[in-house]
Parts: C-alpha cells; structure tokens; sequence
C-alpha cells in the first residue's frame, strides 16, 4: 500500500510540474537508455542508471549564437530560454553539473540559461547505490548531497519509499507549489568535502603532471584515431571556440563546443599549433581533467562516468590509463 501511495506521489509530482515546464528526462528508446523530452511519468526511465549520453547540451549547447552584427557593431544576444526541468539526473552526472556551475559562474550565456533549469536528481535504491562510493558512510545526505547543486533531489529508498530533499530556494518553493509537504533541505556546503580535497585525487594530479614524455602518451597516440567521440561524450568537457560568422550579409558570432582532439584546437595566428601530435592531444586531456580542473577548482575534472571509454572505437579505457599513472613512480 505504501509503495502505491508513493509512487502516486511521485506521479503526480512529475504532472504538475510539466505543466510549467519542459520536460527533460532519462528514457530508453530501442534498447538504449538515452536522455530526451518526454511529456509524462510512464516514459521516464526511473532505473537510476547512467544514460549513454550526458546531460552537458541542455545546459551548454553544442552551438549557441551569442551576439549579433547590427549598426555597425557586435552586440550580444540573449536568447530567449523555455523553462525546463531535467529530472532524474544521476548523481554522478550532478556532480558535473556542479563542475559546469562553478566554471561558468561569471558567464551571463550559461547563467541565463541556468536561471531557466530546474536541476531534479535521482537516485534508485538510494542510499545502497551509493554505498561503493562511501563504502564506511551511510551519511549520505552529508557526503554527497551537500557538495553537488541541485534543486530537488528524489531518493527512492527501500520498498519503494520516495524521499524528497530540496537543495535551493528554488526547489523548496517548486516542492511546495506542487503540494510536497514532507521533504528535506539540503544546504549547498560547496563541491569540496569538509576533510579537504580527496587525497587520491591530489595523488592522481600529480602522476599525471610527472608523466610529461613518458611512454605512455606515447603508446596511446599510436592507439588513438583523434576522433575526439570521448570529449564530446564526456559530462565534464566543456571547452569551446568562438567563431565570428559573416554568412548571408548577417554576420554573428557563435561558440561551438571545443575538442582537443579535432585539428584546429591548439591552432594559433601564422599556424602553429601546440598539440601538433595525437600523443601530445591525449596528453592534454589528460592534464587538463586531473591537473588544471583540480588545480584550479579542487574537484576532479572526472566523475568517473565511464562514457569516454564505451565511445571509444579504439577500446582505449581510462580507468585502466589511471590505474597505470598511478602504479608509476
Ligand atoms: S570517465 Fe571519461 S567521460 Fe566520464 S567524466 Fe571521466 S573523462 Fe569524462
Ligand atoms: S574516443 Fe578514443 S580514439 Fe577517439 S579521440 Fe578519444 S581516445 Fe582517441
């Protein structure tokens, strides 16, 4: 009888929200668990799985005009943004989202567009799922939901019990509005857990640091076809170019999505490019996930999502690249 009530619940829940927004959530077409728009409850996946693809387009498109030529000048547009909710957001992937929050907190593009998303994780048979993370906590509200942004989170406990928390002014009032009496805030304490930053992943930065013109970048650009698949799978990514357009007499300016692994990313005026061999791309990916993100932010530029490996033609897998960096002395 429980287990019925809550899932009405939630049913409900997910009812009156896409009458005020669009939809965005885990679904599974032709066997594949992917992410698109759905119109209600029954065709979310509510499995709790990673989805093939990550969740990055919905806040940071994959091309986005940002400013447009008229009377003599280029001036920046801001489109015009439908509100949407993404719901049933992992929390591995949330906490690549936190990543993309902190990196563009001073960009007025991605905050135009964020002001507009409602961020709804999820998690099944929570909190046992997440106990491989913390295998000796089961804290879970401490050790995880306070150091990922979200606006509502749904944790579908055991017997199919559905507890709900609120993690922004903005999901506490959604809840609410939408007749969700019993829930929990969760206060944001910022992405760094209160011990400090994880020592593995201290660890880890500087192994890879070290391994400039080791072998191993060697080996792996001999592997690597620089079809670049993996960065564009990638949750955390989120490089781009700018790129002025003068088409059609209208000229604009555009930012697409960067890939280090594509030809023109490290070209400068009069053509040198930096990353001028695939060992050397390769390489740069790395730094750039496990030196430069932690570096600079103090959480990894990897959630361990696995995606960058099941994209790959090649079969190259990064939990055994970083299983080998860090055997090396
Ligand atoms: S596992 Fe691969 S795809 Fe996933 S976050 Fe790390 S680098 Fe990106
Ligand atoms: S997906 Fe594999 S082959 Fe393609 S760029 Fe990435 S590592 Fe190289």
């Amino acid at each position: 009888m429980k287990q019925e009530g809550d899932k009405a619940k939630l049913q409900l829940f997910v009812k009156n929200l896409a009458s005020g927004f669009k939809l965005i959530a885990p679904v599974r077409q032709n066997g594949i668990l992917t992410i698109a728009q759905v119109k209600d409850f029954e065709e979310i996946d509510w499995s709790g799985v990673l989805p093939e693809k990550s969740w990055k387009s919905y806040i940071l498109p994959a091309t986005e005009k940002i400013a447009d030529h008229s009377g003599g000048k280029m001036k920046e547009i801001l489109n015009k943004i439908e509100r949407t909710a993404l719901i049933g957001i992992n929390v591995v992937d949330l906490k690549a989202l936190s990543l993309f929050d902190l990196v563009f907190s001073n960009d007025i593009y991605y905050q135009k567009r964020r002001r507009q998303i409602l961020i709804i994780g999820y998690g099944a048979n929570w909190p046992n799922e997440y106990k491989k993370l913390k295998p000796f906590s089961h804290n879970y509200e401490e050790d995880i939901l306070e150091h990922v942004s979200f606006d509502v989170f749904i944790a579908q406990t055991k017997g199919g019990v559905y507890k709900f928390y609120s993690g922004s002014e903005k999901g506490q009032t959604i809840l609410e509005s939408l007749g969700i009496k019993n829930f929990d805030h969760v206060e944001f304490a910022g992405p760094i857990p209160e011990e400090g930053p994880d020592k593995r992943m201290m660890l880890l930065m500087e192994k890879v640091e070290k391994s400039a013109g080791k072998r191993i970048w060697e080996e792996l650009g001999k592997k690597c076809i620089s079809c670049g698949k993996c960065s564009i799978a990638c949750p955390t990514c989120y490089c781009f170019d700018l790129e002025d357009k003068s088409d059609n007499n209208s000229p604009a300016r555009e930012r697409h999505w960067g890939n280090c692994f594509y030809n023109d990313f490290s070209k400068v005026a009069g053509g040198h490019k930096e990353l001028d061999t695939v060992g050397k791309k390769i390489f740069f990916w790395y730094v750039h996930k496990f030196v430069r993100v932690p570096f600079g932010y103090r959480v990894s530029g990897c959630v361990s999502c696995g995606r960058c490996t099941k994209v790959c033609p090649v079969g190259i897998d990064i939990a055994k690249n970083i299983a080998t960096l860090m055997k090396m002395k």
